[in-house]
């Protein structure tokens, strides 16, 4: 008899074909709980529990028609898949980006469940997104695409049972406008996104999170090996609000970024990236990093990709999924590399994963080292709920503790189960406990 986790990752496939993205998340997680599954395999079965955490508790696909500043009219497909609501409301990002499908939504929102649920706090899993380019679009055009997704959106969200955020292509803007459509549709002022603006009930340190807390993770892997990051070369993809961040904090606390990335090339700035040109570039002028030769003249840049052959002690993917594959991971160990801590959802493919483990490097997977962004998502609507806001400091050292916390649950899930310094089984079963648990106790739903 094959094993329950091999019958379920099979059905996926055939249930689910070409959806990549979704077979590689659930084989990773099935894969690295298995110990758990197994030593329960028959109640679990009886419970269908596989086939329950794989499967979407709803999936919503629908047409978003907008008009563009000719008066021509453009229809998208939107998105927002309701993954698990054992833990709390669902709770996720919106991506805008051509590449949107709804099989990347689904890995999107199944890592997702076991991210949120790392975090401590009280919020399920969910993702959604349209297949949008908001790349070259005016503010205008923007905004009334955001209405429209919005418009059909509105009737499946809410601050009790589903809370969307920001991900790759919605940011503070397009937060607003649907925030914006969401009141005058429903007419509630409520918490129902979150990465919202300071004016409107937004947190401090929401925008800052998710690199913030990638590099408050980083740090505590450091010191827990006796090591420190401050001199330390770091490697970033991506030129975004992770990455930004990330090297902002990295810089902040003594190491020394070097790249960052778009989607059209990349740089290399041998004394340190400049994080006020790059916020100049990226989030004022929405320009491309061709731009940053004019601020910093010493600097490199390089059409294509090439990050991953910079010597770094610290290698950390913040653009998008199955960025650094296993030719990559082989020049990182080539040069040394320390630690890889992902600030995106999955950028590292499974053999490059491997590759780096077998290697000895320090590897985070993204659902653990990114998770501080959702965190502060979840402090901000603890802020909605009880109509006050909090300091910047105090939400800082609430996200600070929630990653050294994070970390030290995973590193010691991965003992406990006999898989010392693998902080992927770590944190997969970290993750899956508490959700099987809630699971659980609410009987068969
Ligand atoms: N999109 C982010 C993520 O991947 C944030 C989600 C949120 O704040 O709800 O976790």
């Amino acid at each position: 008899m094959s094993s329950y986790v091999d019958e379920i990752i099979e059905q996926v496939i055939k249930q689910n074909p070409s959806e990549p993205e979704f077979h590689q998340a659930v084989r990773e997680v099935l894969e690295s709980i298995r110990v758990v599954i197994e030593a329960n395999e028959e109640k679990f079965r009886r419970d269908a529990l596989l086939e329950r955490l794989v499967n979407p508790e709803r999936q919503i696909k629908f047409r978003v028609p907008w008009i563009d500043d000719n008066g021509d009219v453009h229809v998208n497909t939107g998105y927002r898949v309701q993954f698990n609501s054992a833990i709390g409301p669902y709770k996720g990002g919106l991506r805008l980006h051509p590449s949107v499908n709804l099989g990347i939504i689904k890995f999107l929102g199944f890592e997702q469940i076991f991210k949120n649920s790392l975090t401590g706090l009280p919020i399920g899993g969910g993702k959604g997104g349209s297949d949008f380019d908001p790349k070259g679009k005016s503010d205008r055009e923007v905004m009334r695409f955001c209405q429209a997704f919005m418009t059909e959106l509105c009737k499946y969200i809410g601050a009790d049972t589903d809370v969307p955020a920001g991900d790759i292509g919605t940011g503070g803007r397009e937060i607003g406008y649907m925030f914006g459509q969401y009141k005058k549709i429903r007419g509630l002022f409520e918490g129902v996104l979150t990465g919202k603006g300071l004016t409107y009930g937004g947190s401090l340190a929401r925008t800052e999170a998710t690199g913030y807390g990638l590099l408050y993770i980083v740090e505590e892997l450091f010191k827990s090996h006796g090591a420190d990051i401050a001199g330390k070369t770091v490697v970033v993809s991506g030129a975004g609000n992770v990455a930004i961040y990330a090297i902002q904090k990295a810089q902040q606390l003594g190491a020394k970024v070097v790249t960052c990335s778009d989607s059209t090339g990349w740089v290399y700035d041998p004394e340190g990236i400049d994080v006020a040109a790059l916020k100049q570039i990226k989030e004022v002028d929405r320009a491309r990093l061709t731009e940053y030769k004019k601020y910093r003249p010493n600097s490199e840049y390089h059409e294509g990709r090439g990050v991953w052959a910079v010597k770094c002690d610290i290698a950390l993917p913040c653009a998008t999924q199955n960025e650094l594959d296993v030719e990559d991971a082989v020049l990182l160990v080539e040069n040394g590399v320390t630690a890889v801590c992902e600030g995106a959802n999955m950028p590292t493919t499974e053999e490059a994963t491997k590759y780096l483990q077998n290697n000895g490097v320090w590897f985070i997977p993204g659902k653990a080292a990114n998770a501080g962004g959702v965190a502060t998502s979840a402090l901000e609507m603890s802020q909605n709920s009880e109509r006050l806001s909090w300091t910047f400091e105090e939400v800082d050292a609430k996200l600070k503790n929630i990653m050294v916390n994070l970390y030290h649950n995973i590193d010691d899930a991965a003992k406990k189960y006999g898989f010392e310094g693998n902080y992927v089984v770590g944190a997969n079963i970290a993750g899956f406990e508490k959700v099987l648990d809630a699971m659980n106790a609410q009987g068969i739903v």
